[in-house]
């Protein structure tokens, strides 16, 4: 059978279609990435997409489709779910994978408890990774538990491996003793926490204080996220606070075609600017339409 596969919308490999990839090539089928203009070409037709703000893109009848831009319901069986990913799929060179799955609480702006569940111990890098020199977890929290968080750490630190903690890790979890271990890994991104609610304070406020006696105060990075139930007084609290503690913030917008959160997010991200330069004075210097002022 010839097997195609869809990538809707992805910004990195899409682990899915790797996975489902493994399993056809397993059964002796022929599998390839394609779009929906050659889906005719194919016996079967699978269909990822990950956001649900995208595009759909006009599919076929016969594909099948799934992702959380689709559904939060569906998922791969286990059949298919706990295979080695084909990276040959998308050239990739890192492994990609989850060791974790779900999230034990409940921010009312995200999506991970409704469509993963509690949190729960998945595995181990070993079934994600078979040798690369970098690695992605995709973990949404990782450091729940601090044992098997420590017992996962240990083995990039054994295998030498760079690792992404591309969904961040809980500052609310964070101890001394999950640090030490973290300290000793080879990172290949800054590490990221959030500080999304006002109420978090506290807990930020004690992680930074063991991220800095650690010196990972320098490599990390919080999410600040704005305009969902914080006003400009809040979101100026956090990443002012946050710089005064030493440690970057990346302003996440909740609606990104928002103007006040649009200069906002602009402002902080913009390191160089952030670091010089107030936000009423930047704020102050927004003149809408002068990028596009003639130079004559
Ligand atoms: S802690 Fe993170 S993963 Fe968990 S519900 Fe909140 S935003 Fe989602």
């Amino acid at each position: 059978m010839k097997i195609g596969l869809i990538d809707i919308d992805a910004k990195i490999p899409n682990l899915a279609l790797m996975k489902l990839s493994a399993y056809f090539k397993g059964q002796g089928d022929k599998v390839e990435l394609t779009s929906p203009l050659f889906a005719k070409d194919f016996d079967e037709i699978f269909a990822s997409k990950i956001f649900n703000y995208t595009v759909k893109s006009i599919l076929p009848e016969k594909a099948i489709l799934g992702g959380s831009g689709y559904s939060l319901k569906t998922c791969l069986d286990n059949d298919v779910e706990y295979l080695m990913p084909d990276y040959s799929l998308y050239n990739c060179d890192y492994a990609m994978g989850f060791a974790s799955r779900g999230c034990n609480r409940n921010c009312p702006f995200c999506i991970v408890p409704k469509k993963e569940g509690k949190w729960r111990v998945a595995g181990d890098i070993y079934q994600f990774w078979n040798g690369q020199k970098r690695l992605k977890l995709l973990d949404n929290s990782l450091n729940t538990d601090e044992g098997f968080f420590i017992e996962i750490v240990k083995q990039f630190i054994n295998e030498q491996i760079e690792v992404d903690f591309s969904q961040g890790l809980d500052i609310r979890h964070l101890t001394d003793k999950q640090v030490f271990y973290l300290k000793q890994i080879k990172l290949w991104k800054r590490i990221h926490f959030a500080w999304d609610l006002m109420k978090t304070e506290k807990a930020v406020r004690r992680g930074v204080k063991i991220l800095t006696k650690y010196k990972l105060n320098w490599q990390s990075t919080f999410y600040v996220l704005i305009g969902f139930n914080t006003n400009l007084e809040e979101d100026l609290y956090r990443v002012n606070t946050l710089k005064g503690l030493n440690v970057e913030s990346f302003a996440m917008p909740y609606d990104k075609y928002n103007c006040y959160q649009k200069d906002f997010t602009r402002w902080v991200n913009h390191k160089a600017i952030f670091k010089t330069v107030s936000w009423d004075d930047y704020k102050s210097n927004i003149k809408r339409g002068s990028l596009f002022k003639s130079s004559k």
